[in-house]
C-alpha cells in the first residue's frame, strides 16, 4: 500500500501527536494510508544545555531559533534528499483548498514549525521551498497550522475519507460554498427540513443544493461568487459546441480543472471547406480581451471588420476560443486552439509537469507533437446529455474496494496491453477514490467500469463468457446514473475503432462529437 509521509520538525512533538491522533485522520495513520514522523529539533541542538534559541542580531524582543538544531533535524530526515519543505509562517503565501489539492499529491512532505519570534533566516534559506500562512494573525507557534494544514491535505488523499466522493462536495471544490445540510429529526424547534430533501428525487435535490450554495456564497463570499461566475460565462461560450466542448464543460462545472489560458476571438468563417473545424483557420481572426481570463494581450475586436483588400468578404462571423485547462489533480491538461498563434501560446504555458493532453485540433496535435508529445491513441468522445437515469438490469454491481484490485489489475492492465496510461498505481487511486464499481455474477467479480482521473467515464471492462448479457451496458448505465446525481453531464472518450463501445453508448442514448479526440503523452525526451 501506498503511504504519504508527514515529517513535522517542532519543539512540541506531543502536541502534533495528540492532535492528529484521534478521529479521521488517526485512523488513516492507523491503517498506514498516511504516517506522521514528529522530530524534536531540541533532540539535535548542539548546545550541552539543550538550548535551541537566541537573541536576535540588531535588537528586538523575544528569541530565535537557531540554524543549526533546525538544519541537523531537516538533514536527519530527509538524508539530503530534496523533499518538499513547509516552513509554517504568517508571512507565507495563503493556505486554501486548491494548495492542500496540490500537497496532497506528493508523497513526502516536510513541515518546520517556528517558535518564540521565529526562524533564523540563514537556515530558511537553505531548506525551506515552501513559506504558507494559515491567515493574517500571528500565533505563538507553528503547530498549529501544521495540524491544520495535514488534516487539510490528508483528508484529500485516497482511503483517508469513508467515502471519497464527499471531499468533490464541499465548500472550495467548485467556488461555491456548501449547500446547508440536515439530519434526524425531521422537525426540530418548529423548523422543518426542506420538502424537497425529503422527495427522494436525486435530481431535484442536486438543483436544490446548487441554488442553495449559490445564494450562500453570493452572501457569505462575493468574491468567491464573482470567480464563479466567471466560469460560468466561459462554459456558456463553451456550449455552443457542446459536443465538442463538453469535457472541457465539465471539467470547469466540475471544479477539477484550472484555467491557465482563455482567449475569445471572432472569426470571419469563410465558405470553402468550413476551416475551422478542419483545422485550418481563416486568414481574418480578431481576437477579444474583454474576457476575465485572457492573457494573450491581442487587440479588442472593432466594431466593424474590413470587408475589402486581401480577405474575402467573409460569410459569417463567429466567436472561437482558445482555452488551456489543468487538471493539477492528475497531471492533465486539455487544450483548445482556435488558431496557430494561440495553440502556439498554449504549448508556452503547458505546465512542466504536464503528463497527459487531451485535444481535438489538428493544429494543437501538430504543434504538441513538436515539443516533445506523442499521440497515445485517437477518440471519439460522446456525452450523455439526457437528465433521466438509466435502467440498471443487472443488479449486482457494486463500488470496488482494494480487495477486486488484483482482479482489475489483471484484466486491465496486464491482459488489457492496448489501453495506454493505465497501470497499476493508477488502478489503484481509481479504486481508492470510490471511482470504480464492479459487476458480479455466479457469486465472483466478472467485470468492471469506472470514471478517469480527468472525469470521463471509461475502463469498461465485462469477461467474454459474460458479454451479451447487458452487463456491460448496466455497468455504463450505474456509472452514468451516479454521476447525474451528482449533476455531471456524462461523457467518454472512445478508441477510434472500438465500434462495439461506440454502439453500446449510442443505444444508451450518447451522442457522439464532430471532432477527433487526440491523447498526447509526454516523451522521456521532455521529462529530464
Ligand atoms: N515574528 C514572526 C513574524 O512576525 O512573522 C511571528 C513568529 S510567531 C510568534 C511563531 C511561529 O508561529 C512562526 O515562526 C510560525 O511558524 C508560526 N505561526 C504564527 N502565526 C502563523 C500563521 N498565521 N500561519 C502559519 N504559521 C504561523
Amino acid at each position: 500500500m501506498h503511504t504519504t509521509i508527514f515529517h513535522v520538525l517542532t519543539l512540541f512533538p506531543e502536541m502534533i501527536v495528540q492532535g492528529l491522533s484521534p478521529s479521521i485522520i488517526g485512523r488513516a495513520w492507523e491503517k498506514n494510508i498516511i504516517s506522521l514522523n514528529t522530530v524534536n529539533i531540541r533532540d539535535y541542538t548542539a548546545d550541552r544545555h539543550g538550548k535551541v534559541d537566541d537573541y536576535p542580531y540588531g535588537g528586538g524582543a523575544g528569541m530565535l531559533m537557531q540554524a543549526q538544531p533546525v538544519y541537523d533535524a531537516h538533514t536527519a530526515v530527509t538524508g539530503g534528499r530534496k523533499v518538499r519543505t513547509i516552513y509554517v509562517t504568517p508571512q507565507g503565501t495563503p493556505f486554501t483548498q486548491a494548495k492542500a489539492q496540490e500537497l496532497a499529491l506528493e508523497d513526502e512532505l516536510v513541515f518546520l514549525c517556528g517558535h518564540y519570534e521565529g526562524i533564523d533566516e540563514r537556515v530558511l534559506e537553505e531548506i525551506v521551498t515552501d513559506y504558507i500562512s494559515i491567515g493574517d494573525y500571528v500565533l505563538t507557534g507553528g503547530e498549529l497550522p501544521a495540524m491544520v494544514m495535514i488534516d487539510a491535505i490528508a483528508r484529500l488523499i485516497p482511503g483517508v475519507l469513508g467515502n471519497d466522493i464527499s471531499a468533490e462536495e464541499e465548500s472550495f471544490y467548485n467556488d461555491l460554498l456548501e449547500y446547508p445540510q440536515y439530519s434526524r429529526p425531521e422537525v426540530w424547534h418548529e423548523k422543518k427540513v426542506p420538502e424537497i430533501l425529503l422527495s427522494g428525487n436525486h435530481r431535484k435535490v442536486t438543483e436544490w443544493r446548487l441554488e442553495q450554495a449559490k445564494q450562500r456564497t453570493a452572501e457569505r463570499r462575493p468574491d468567491l461568487y464573482e470567480k464563479y461566475q466567471e466560469k460560468q460565462l466561459l462554459i456558456q461560450r463553451l456550449a455552443r459546441h457542446k459536443r465538442n466542448n463538453i469535457h472541457m464543460m465539465e471539467s470547469l462545472a466540475r471544479g477539477c480543472a484550472e484555467v491557465l489560458y482563455c482567449d475569445i476571438m471572432t472569426v470571419n468563417h469563410l465558405s470553402a471547406g468550413n476551416p475551422a473545424v478542419s483545422g485550418q483557420y481563416p486568414a481574418e481572426v480578431k481576437h477579444s480581451v474583454t474576457e476575465k481570463h485572457s492573457e494573450s494581450g491581442k487587440s479588442a475586436v472593432p466594431e466593424k471588420f474590413p470587408t475589402k483588400g486581401k480577405c474575402p468578404v467573409p460569410e459569417k462571423r463567429i466567436t472561437e476560443i482558445s482555452l488551456l485547462l489543468y487538471h493539477r489533480s492528475c497531471k492533465t491538461c486539455m487544450a483548445i486552439a482556435a488558431d496557430i498563434a494561440s495553440g502556439e501560446a498554449i504549448a508556452e504555458k503547458l505546465p512542466e509537469d504536464t503528463e497527459l493532453v487531451i485535444v481535438s485540433d489538428p493544429v494543437l496535435k501538430e504543434l504538441l507533437t513538436q515539443h516533445h508529445y506523442r499521440v497515445m491513441d485517437s477518440y471519439i468522445q460522446m456525452l450523455y446529455t439526457r437528465k433521466e437515469p438509466l435502467p440498471v438490469r443487472h443488479k449486482d454491481i457494486y463500488p470496488l474496494t482494494m480487495e477486486h484490485f488484483p482482479y482489475v489489475c489483471r484484466w486491465y492492465c496486464n491482459d488489457g496491453k492496448s489501453v495506454p496510461g493505465i497501470n497499476d498505481a493508477y488502478v489503484r487511486e481509481r479504486i481508492q477514490a470510490g471511482a470504480m464499481y464492479g459487476a458480479f455474477a455466479e457469486g465472483r467479480q466478472v467485470g468492471f467500469v469506472g470514471i478517469h482521473s480527468e472525469g470521463s467515464l471509461g475502463m469498461l471492462f465485462v469477461e467474454g463468457a459474460f458479454r451479451g448479457q447487458g452487463i456491460a451496458s448496466s455497468l455504463e448505465a450505474c456509472v452514468v446514473n451516479r454521476m447525474l446525481e451528482k449533476g455531471w453531464t456524462p461523457y467518454g472518450h472512445i478508441s477510434a475503432g472500438n465500434t462495439a463501445s461506440e454502439k453500446l453508448q449510442e443505444k444508451l442514448g450518447f451522442y457522439k462529437a464532430e471532432k477527433t479526440f487526440w491523447w498526447l503523452e509526454k516523451t522521456l525526451a521532455n521529462s529530464t
